[in-house]
């Protein structure tokens, strides 16, 4: 269980102060919750169960009012339906997704403004891992949410598109600011430092990163969120110089 208070230094407390909650759902899907302090909207990012989600936001006495969808996998939907149902939560799914989620009350896409109460969140696309794959992103609070499109020092499959969709999406996340927090929909990174190493054997950071990553791991402690200064040194898929030498590496690792 992970909790961070995020705040903007630069802008009045009220108007930027965030609670997030991120939990484990299924086998190794992550859900977060985030809750708007000034006006207690809360709004939760995939739901890959219902249980869980019912679990934490009654631990902590919140209802849920939104629930935004990155991509239409079944891993981060299932739960919707039940949630709806309990809650009245909308839901804001990708703006392709409208056959996996006909019942959503707002369909998505780039240039798109969402508020979770006082709190602005940007709809980008990020197509590559599936192709009406969004992420959502928090400029205020310097983060962003991008399901399956990165991991921690890892990268989503990809499904039958080419390879240039996700390396372009890839390139734009690592774009954002240093300290942006990203996270991510699936605790992959034991397999993807491993990856990582066998890939830049002499890259001290992710030499240091894959012990630290194994360390936390054995704790049962979260690798989610990561940073963009840290993908930048250690995600070897953001790294690749270009396009080929990215595919070559993606279907390195998904023989790995
Ligand atoms: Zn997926
Ligand atoms: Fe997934």
């Amino acid at each position: 269980m992970a909790r961070a208070r995020i705040r903007h230094p630069c802008l009045a407390k009220e108007r930027i102060a965030m609670d997030v909650a991120l939990f484990t759902c299924l086998a190794d899907n992550y859900a977060v919750l985030i809750r708007d302090d000034a006006t207690g909207t809360v709004a939760l990012v995939d739901a890959p169960a219902s249980e869980p989600v019912i679990a934490e936001l009654d631990r902590r006495g919140w209802g849920l009012d939104l629930i935004l969808v990155t991509h239409k996998h079944h891993d981060h939907i299932e739960g919707v339906p039940a949630l709806v149902a309990r809650y009245g939560a909308k839901v804001l799914a990708p703006a392709q997704a409208t056959d996996a989620l006909p019942q959503a009350d707002r369909f998505v896409k780039e240039g798109d403004r969402l508020m979770v109460g006082d709190t602005v969140v940007e709809v980008w696309d990020t197509p590559g891992h599936c192709a009406d794959h969004v992420s959502f992103h928090l400029p205020a609070q310097q983060m962003i949410f991008v399901g399956d499109t990165m991991f921690t020092m890892g990268c989503g499959r990809i499904f039958n598109l080419p390879p240039d969709m996700l390396y372009a999406a890839l390139k734009r996340i690592g774009d954002l600011p240093e300290a942006t927090r990203i996270y991510s929909g699936h605790e992959y990174t034991l397999s993807n430092a491993r990856f990582a190493l066998a890939t830049e054997p002499d890259n001290a950071a992710i030499q240091s990163r894959l012990q630290a990553v194994e360390a936390m791991r054995a704790k049962g402690t979260p690798t989610v969120p990561t940073t963009v200064a840290e993908e930048r040194a250690t995600n070897v898929f953001l790294r690749a110089r270009d396009v080929a030498e990215f595919a070559a590496r993606r279907e390195a690792k998904n023989r790995f």
